[in-house]
């Protein structure tokens, strides 16, 4: 598994495997495993054979897409300054 560095690459894998989870680029989410909060574009992405995976913002977590929530009602925007 090989992390994705190419920034369109990212971006585009991204968008869609979020999409599918209604998510967007720029959706606040909660990861459930780290209690971590980050934006969609934040996540990780690998190149794993044909197939990409996205893992939690933070490195030494695990978790995956199917451990992010939504936090858009939560108002993190505002406490980090965005
Ligand atoms: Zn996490």
């Amino acid at each position: 598994m090989e992390l994705v560095t190419d920034e369109k690459i990212r971006l585009k894998v991204l968008r869609s495997i979020l999409r599918g989870d209604g998510f967007k680029l720029d959706s606040w989410v909660r990861c459930i495993h780290c209690g971590g909060v980050f934006q969609g574009k934040e996540m990780r992405v690998f190149n794993k054979g044909d197939d990409y995976l996205i893992y939690c913002y933070y490195p030494e977590c695990s978790g995956s897409i199917i451990d992010i929530v939504d936090a858009d009602d939560e108002d993190f925007a505002s406490m980090f300054g965005y």
